[in-house]
């Protein structure tokens, strides 16, 4: 099938199967399919997560440990000095607006659900700084519960292989919930994540050298592999 004709002519169930394959492939390159953000709570999930924006996990790993020494939980954070809070986080970027949403999360957390994180994506989404990505990796991550989060990687990656046609995050999630079995969205949307930075990279994708070329068809790109920083994604 040609890249120009896959997204017009494949059916759904010939979607899905090949959105199986690839995952089955993925899961064989990246079997430990987690975020490496280091956590041992959902709340310290959810504060690593909202720190993690515009900066990378290696990072935010080098700054929680103190963070959470001090601030372990909701109510510590809740009740934190603000210009403590940006002490400890100022490395991880935009320190003052991440600060502002910690305490402000940390405040909600503990008023609306006794200081114990929210499941659903309803409760989530409501807190300061959460958005569905986030709220998603901590359903899947905390909770064990169906979440496909869409970051940059994953927009960029789906789009390539023809797994959807929109660049909306939640027009994304709803086209791969459509194809994929809950059971697979937290793992794969992970997975996802490690090939766009390993492999399918924004400038230079080593489609040459990538396990899932069979089943991409490589939307967005053109005159690979022989030009592969001729890309439009
Ligand atoms: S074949 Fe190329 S465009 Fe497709 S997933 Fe692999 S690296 Fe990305």
């Amino acid at each position: 099938m040609t890249r120009s004709s896959i997204l017009r002519r494949e059916s759904h169930r010939a979607r899905a199967s090949r959105a199986a394959r690839i995952g089955r492939i993925l899961a064989r390159l990246y079997p430990d399919a987690r975020i490496s953000l280091d956590f041992s709570t959902p709340w310290q999930c959810l504060a690593a997560t909202i720190l993690s924006a515009q900066c990378t996990d290696e990072r935010v790993n080098k700054v929680t440990p103190a963070l959470f020494a001090e601030f372990p939980d909701a109510r510590a954070t809740a009740a934190a000095p603000r210009a403590r809070i940006e002490k400890l986080i100022a490395s991880t970027g935009f320190f003052r607006q991440k600060a502002n949403s910690l305490i402000s999360a940390a405040r909600q957390v503990v008023e609306r659900h006794g200081g114990e994180v929210p499941e659903s994506m309803d409760d989530l989404v409501a807190l300061t700084g959460v958005g569905r990505k986030t709220a998603n990796v901590i359903r899947g991550h905390v909770f064990q519960q169906p979440g496909f989060a869409v970051d940059t990687h994953v927009r960029r990656v789906t789009y390539r292989l023809g797994l959807t046609r929109n660049s909306d995050p939640v027009k994304i999630e709803r086209d791969l919930a459509a194809i994929l079995p809950p059971s697979e969205w937290s793992a794969f949307s992970m997975r996802l994540i490690l090939h766009g930075r390993r492999v399918c990279s924004a400038r230079n994708p080593a489609c040459e050298n990538c396990s899932i070329a069979p089943d991409c068809p490589k939307i967005g790109l053109k005159a690979l592999p022989s030009h592969p920083r001729s890309i439009h994604v």
